[in-house]
């Protein structure tokens, strides 16, 4: 390999050590691959520590100002790491996203790349540096600081990668890579070694923590190969690429779940266009994003209907649903705190029919009963009762053979 990028996620830089440590396995990346571009993200808690004081003591705001504040962390770890990188006798160039530039949008918080100029980095690249970037920040056309959304970094990382034509985009956390399931709950789960843009994309969406969900559509969108591995070993992670031809057999790639989501069921409404729309549009206005809908068939005139959000956006969420409620004239409005989404994805499930069959009945097997379902060409999400989420995945991992 001639080119890489590599990210280090803020648990991979909390401590001075972990920091030194990186130091290190930069320079050794360096000397045996040459051309080295680090990502860097703010310390694990830095941003929220920011985002806490920013609440603290003006809260509600955001936009151009809170940018500039909450970007602050990932300098401080690009300082930090690049003087311990000059300290080991390599030279280094580190840049704020800005000085790069990394061109975004204006939409402060969540902006997009737009456009990345390699032209700087390619020269100290050229004159034997190691270049170390800020993550999860850029700026915009009026040269205001912008940033990425939380986990950006990952995005900062991949796009980067793009624009250096990197072989691969590595990106590194605590976490060994991608399982099969949750180690913590299955102790069968294993390692997967590649993984489809398009898992990955519902793993991401359907609970799994590790990789930005934005950073996975711009990779998918470029082909950039992604490399999900651990900072703490030096053992290979988890492959993120184009689909391969799915292997044989294999019908369930691995399984997710969720814990942080609730229900709210807006019984009673009257059976005609447009009241859907009305509860849906007001929870949208509200910026509350809404995961699995099911409306049932209407009786004398009325239905029901019932979706489900994230536990930290119920009380808002209710109290919204309960005005278009009366105003609607609906019978009632119920919310259930204790949901969780447990989903199995693979690839596989395209050309295999009765996966879905097989998944409730497995679940109906261990009596856990199946609140909703949603699903999509690859992969099939369940809302269960919370207590039951553990037992759920593990007797999914089970049925599915995931782990031989
Ligand atoms: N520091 C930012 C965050 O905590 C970005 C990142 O870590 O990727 O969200
Ligand atoms: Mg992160």
């Amino acid at each position: 390999m001639a080119r890489i990028v590599q990210k280090y996620g803020g648990t991979a830089v909390t401590t001075p050590d972990q920091i030194k440590n990186i130091a290190q396995r930069v320079v050794d990346s360096y000397n045996e691959i040459n051309d080295v571009v680090v990502v860097i993200s703010a310390r694990a808690g830095e941003t929220n520590r920011l985002i806490e004081m920013a609440n603290e003591m003006c809260p509600g705001q955001e936009g151009r100002e809170y940018d500039l504040l909450i970007s602050a962390g990932e300098q401080v770890s690009v300082g930090l790491l690049g003087l311990c990188i000059t300290s080991l006798g390599y030279k280094v160039k580190s840049y704020l996203g800005w000085q790069v530039p990394i061109i975004t949008d204006s939409l402060h918080s969540r902006a997009s790349i737009e456009n990345i100029d390699p032209a700087r980095i390619n020269t100290d690249l050229q004159m034997g540096a190691i270049v170390i970037v800020a993550g999860f920040q850029g700026i915009d056309g009026d040269g205001n600081i912008t940033t990425l959304g939380r986990g950006g970094g990952d995005t900062s990382a991949v796009a980067l990668a793009h624009a250096l034509g990197a072989e691969q985009c590595e990106l590194y956390s605590d976490v060994e890579g991608i399982f099969t399931a949750d180690p913590a709950v299955c102790s069968d789960a294993r390692k997967i070694e590649q993984i489809s843009y398009d898992e990955m994309l519902e793993f991401a969406s359907e609970g799994a923590r590790g990789v930005q969900i934005r950073a996975i559509e711009y990779a998918k969108k470029n082909n950039v190969t992604i490399h999900v591995r651990s900072s703490f070993s030096s053992t290979a992670g988890t492959l993120i690429t184009r689909e391969e031809t799915v292997m044989e057999g294999v019908v369930v790639t691995g399984i997710v779940y969720d814990k942080n989501e609730a229900k709210i069921a807006v019984l009673g409404v009257p059976d005609k266009p447009g009241v859907a729309a009305r509860i849906l549009m007001a929870l949208a206005d509200a910026d509350i994003s809404v995961d699995m809908i099911v409306q049932n068939v209407s009786q004398g005139g009325l239905a029901d209907v019932t979706f489900t959000i994230s536990k930290t956006d119920l009380d808002k969420a209710q109290s919204i649903t309960a005005k278009i409620a009366e105003e609607l004239q609906a019978r009632e409005v119920i919310a259930d705190r204790n949901i969780s989404k447990v989903s199995i994805v693979g690839l596989g499930m395209k050309n295999h029919a009765g996966v879905a069959a097989r998944m409730f009945a497995a679940l109906a097997f261990n009596n856990i009963n199946i609140q909703m379902i949603s699903t999509s060409e690859i992969k099939v999400a369940v809302a269960i009762d919370e207590k039951y989420t553990d037992l759920a995945v593990r007797v999914l991992h089970e049925t599915f053979k995931v782990a031989v």
